[in-house]
């Protein structure tokens, strides 16, 4: 469906010739241009500065090769990414990837997202991201050690603790944050807030490993006590079984939820007393093991191999957590159909955009990654505060301005949503209010 401002539509035709064959990236810039139709008809100014143009191609795009050796000796090579898409409010931010799947059209799509929502948080933060093709999973800590020193060595080049600050994401957290910090510090003899979620020894943030999924919940919370509900007594389906899954389980139980599923790649569990979230925590953060295992301790719990049939299990609130493009038209069908009301999104864009308009069709309350799970890099910037200022807040302090930064979040997307002639939906609520705020910084800055 072509969009109804030519100047969009023109941005958009551009952007797919210019980036071919990476359609995630595509989806990600249709989404929100498909928001900003009337921003642009009631600010022309920014199409006469050229913003739109200037916010959809990335200011600088790093890519580079990874080498490393094995536990056998086998030279190995990776292709590492890091693309620093808008500095117009901050310096770049965003998380690495290690994943199989990764290639330039991902980076560019999550360094893409990571503009809008790190312009929501309300903390001076640009937008990145980076990471590499290569796959933790099953390789030694030492193989995964060498291949973080390798990856640094020419990351660190490009980052600094005012120019561009990376994290976590898929396949990086705390083992691989430690390595790659330490060798930032072997080669540039510097001991600063260049990564965030770092130990708590080194520099990191109470509250940082629990941020996503906690701020995923407070968000949910919020949007859930506007229409008079709330995670009290409902069932929850969480995708996933990483760090934002985790957590998300974590506080949705806290709140009184209870939760019945959890995932990884290869499949499912189903425990309809509520999943123990301690043997998960020990089987996933401790033993590395697949999410299978869990059946073996907890009988009465089902393991349905493939991904998909999360979505079938019936419940209250659907909590996506694991990767993109993991909820389709069908899945968001099958969700509505058993009464699900609310579906928050712990990871970047898991919902196709036919999922999406069947949620916002139905009436289902959805509250869309930029803003639902921006309590990471919120945290994150947080981080970046104590490391600058040589100190450190308890967890009841980080944890209450995450949960204020995520009421604030849900508050400003629902009245962009409405001031902006779309009421209720909060996919365009903060795309609008993530935009505005970098579209003005860029205004201010003059062309560049
Ligand atoms: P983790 O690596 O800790 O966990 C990822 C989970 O998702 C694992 O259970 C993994 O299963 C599963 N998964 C990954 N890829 C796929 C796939 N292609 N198909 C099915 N399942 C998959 O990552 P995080 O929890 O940190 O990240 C999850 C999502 O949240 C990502 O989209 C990320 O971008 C987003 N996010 C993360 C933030 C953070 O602070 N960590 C901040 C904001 C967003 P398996 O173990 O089998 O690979």
């Amino acid at each position: 469906m072509a969009l109804k401002s030519a100047y969009l539509q023109g941005v958009l035709e551009t952007v797919k010739k210019r980036n071919p064959a990476e359609p995630e990236f595509h989806q990600a810039v249709t989404e929100v241009l498909e928001s900003l139709e009337n921003v642009i008809e009631k600010h022309p100014e920014f199409q006469a500065a050229g913003i739109i143009e200037r916010i959809v191609e990335p200011e600088r795009v790093v890519m580079f090769r990874v080498p490393w050796v094995d536990d056998s000796g086998k030279v190995q090579v990776n292709r590492g990414f890091r693309v620093q898409f808008n500095s117009a409010i901050g310096p770049y931010k965003g998380g690495l990837r290690l994943h199989p799947s990764v290639y330039l059209g991902i980076i560019k799509f999550l360094g893409f997202e990571q503009v809008f929502k790190n312009s929501l948080t309300g903390l001076a933060m640009g937008g990145g991201k980076g990471g590499s093709d290569f796959d933790p999973k099953g390789k030694s800590d030492g193989e995964v050690m060498r291949f973080c020193q390798s990856f640094m060595t020419e990351l660190s080049r490009h980052i600094g603790a005012d120019t561009d600050v990376p994290a976590g994401d898929i396949g990086v957290g705390g083992r691989e944050i430690g390595f790659l910090y330490g060798q930032y510090k072997r080669l540039r003899n510097e001991f600063t807030g260049v990564l965030t979620g770092k130990g708590l020894t080194y520099g990191g943030s109470l509250t940082r490993t629990e941020a996503t999924g906690y701020g995923l919940c407070y968000f949910t919370d919020a949007m859930l006590r506007d229409v008079g509900k709330s995670f009290k007594g409902a069932t929850v389906v969480i995708s996933g079984s990483g760090n934002v899954a985790i957590y998300a389980h974590q506080k949705a139980t806290q709140l009184g939820a209870k939760v019945v599923a959890l995932s990884d790649s290869n499949g499912y569990i189903y425990d309809k007393n509520g999943i123990n979230l301690d043997t998960v925590k020990r089987l996933k953060e401790v033993e590395r093991k697949r999410i299978k295992e869990y059946v073996k301790e907890h009988p009465q719990a089902e393991y349905h191999e493939g991904c998909a049939g999360i979505w079938t299990i019936p419940c209250d609130i659907a909590l996506p957590s694991a990767t993109q493009n993991e909820i389709d038209k069908a899945s968001a069908e099958i969700l509505v159909k058993n009464g699900c009301f609310a579906v928050a999104e712990g990871a970047n864009m898991p919902s196709t955009p036919d999922a999406v308009e069947v949620f916002l069709k139905n009436g289902v309350l959805f509250g869309p990654a930029k803003a639902a799970n921006a309590g990471g890099v919120a945290t994150s910037g947080l981080e970046m505060s104590q490391n600058s200022m040589r100190m450190a807040w308890t967890f009841e302090e980080v944890d209450a301005k995450l949960k204020d930064i995520m009421e604030n979040i849900y508050a400003n997307a629902r009245d962009a949503a409405a001031q902006y002639g779309n009421k209720g939906n909060f996919v365009a609520g903060a795309n609008i209010a993530g935009f505005l705020k970098v579209a003005n910084a860029m205004m201010a800055q003059g062309i560049v």
